[in-house]
């Protein structure tokens, strides 16, 4: 079948706004686990995840199973936010197996379906308890492309995007972005000194790990750091763990290996099980200020994504779950380390944590150039960073050994081709990652 025609009415009928489709063309069928099936039969493995909303894989049994019951049942789709009994199960799931088990008292609210509506909703309780309007965010932060969640994320060309001034934001540096400088040192004078020219913020958003901008990591005593800081001026620490959390860096919230807490916690992506839309800000019972129906939305009341929700996070019931976790993150690492040391050029290095890791190339066309060979030999990872410089992997929490290794083989052929075929443009290469660390 010629892919063109299948492609046909994407290309013409569907907005330019089209993003991974781009890169990744194929027509998709059908898909289990870690692989994906498109219309010619072809199989790949996912190394996407639906950028971490796929952590437990792709319709996996048990989850897929109760979705199938409940619908089976006539149990209710759609509630506005009435009370049903799938959002009743989602709750005590949410507090008995997550929140409790780790000391956490949070007011849970649901925002509507995405991870933007989380965003948005955690910044409107921050701004309306604090009753300042400022907030601080990070360079290289992703934290979604509505107007709020987009004047906190950095990505210039995702903010010439809105149209307009994106307002009410102070963009201060991300733990690392200065080398060795400590850039809390920066927040805390800022905050401490009346003449910086800073507006006391209402909220400082962090994600612990930047999975959109290039892998970039925090390290536990910086987050401590900035937590003090907030306390100290009655700033609301908001961490977005939409992308980092559910697992992703092998426990499930990202901070908890950290040494801090919170005031407010922003989930989505995996939240929902299997790919279904579901977002909560966890937040401080004292910040619940916003009034019955001041924050609204016709989807927070996805039924389906409660089911799916409360089966997944049935998994977390075993404390064996986050050890399985942990060991799949530690053979990518391994890989990832041993891929680094056999082709070190263009200041190849391992980036990120848990299984929210990459490789990061101080020539940034090189990760592209691995991504697109990867796709063709059958593996599906996507890059990161503001030059797309990371090679970013995010396979399933819950992958099969087998497939793990199969993913991983590829990126190690293919890194090796890469590097291989950049060595007649080597002169040309040095030159380029001089630039790269001069600008750095
Ligand atoms: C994906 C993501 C968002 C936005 O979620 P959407 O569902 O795409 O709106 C916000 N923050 C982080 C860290 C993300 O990874």
């Amino acid at each position: 079948m010629a892919s063109y025609d299948e492609r046909a009415i994407f290309e013409t009928c569907e907005s330019a706004i089209r993003s991974y489709c781009r890169n990744f063309p194929a027509v998709f069928t059908s898909a289990k686990g870690a692989s994906l099936t498109d219309t010619s039969g072809r199989r790949y493995i996912d190394f996407l995840s639906g950028a971490g909303t796929l952590n437990y894989g792709h319709n996996h049994p048990a989850i897929k199973q109760r979705v199938l019951d409940y619908l089976a049942s006539d149990g209710i789709v759609h509630s506005l936010d009435l009370h049903t009994t799938a959002k009743q199960r989602f709750i005590e799931e949410l507090i008995s197996t997550i929140l409790r088990p780790r000391g956490l008292d949070y007011r849970i609210a649901f925002s509507g379906p995405t991870g933007a509506n989380s965003v948005e909703l955690a910044l409107k309780f921050a701004r309306c308890a604090t009753r300042r309007h400022n907030v601080v965010a990070f360079t290289n932060a992703y934290h979604g492309m509505s107007q709020g969640a987009l004047a906190v994320s950095g990505t210039r060309s995702k903010r010439e995007g809105a149209g307009m001034p994106l307002a009410g934001v102070t963009r201060l540096p991300y733990d690392g972005y200065l080398g060795d400088a400590d850039t809390a040192d920066l927040l805390e004078k800022m905050l401490d000194d009346h003449g910086s020219g800073l507006d006391l913020p209402a909220a400082i958003i962090l994600e612990t790990v930047q999975g959109e901008g290039g892998l970039n990591t925090a390290s536990g005593p910086w987050l401590r750091r900035v937590r003090q800081i907030a306390s100290r001026h009655d700033i609301v620490l908001i961490v977005d763990d939409i992308q980092a959390g559910c697992g992703r860096t092998g426990t499930f919230f990202s901070f908890e290996t950290m040494g801090f807490t919170p005031d407010i916690i922003c989930l989505s992506k995996a939240l929902g099980g299997m790919g279904m839309p579901l977002s909560v800000v966890l937040l401080r019972p004292d910040l619940d200020v916003l009034a019955p129906g001041q924050h609204n939305g016709t989807f927070r009341g996805n039924n389906l994504a409660f089911v799916a929700g409360t089966a997944a996070l049935e998994m977390w019931r075993k404390t064996s779950f986050e050890a399985s976790i942990q060991d799949v993150a530690a053979r990518v690492r391994g890989k990832l380390a041993d891929i680094v040391e056999l082709h070190p050029g263009h200041g190849a290095h391992v980036r990120g944590r848990g299984l929210l890791s990459g490789i990061g190339w101080t020539n940034a066309a090189i990760a592209g150039r691995v991504s697109k060979e990867a796709y063709a030999r059958g593996l599906i990872v996507e890059t990161s960073g503001a030059e797309g410089q990371v090679l970013k992997l995010m396979p399933p929490l819950t992958i099969s050994p087998q497939e793990l290794e199969a993913g991983l083989a590829i990126v190690e052929e293919v890194v090796a081709a890469v590097v291989v075929a950049d060595v007649p443009h080597n002169r040309h290469a040095v030159l380029e990652d001089a630039t790269a660390n001069a600008s750095m």
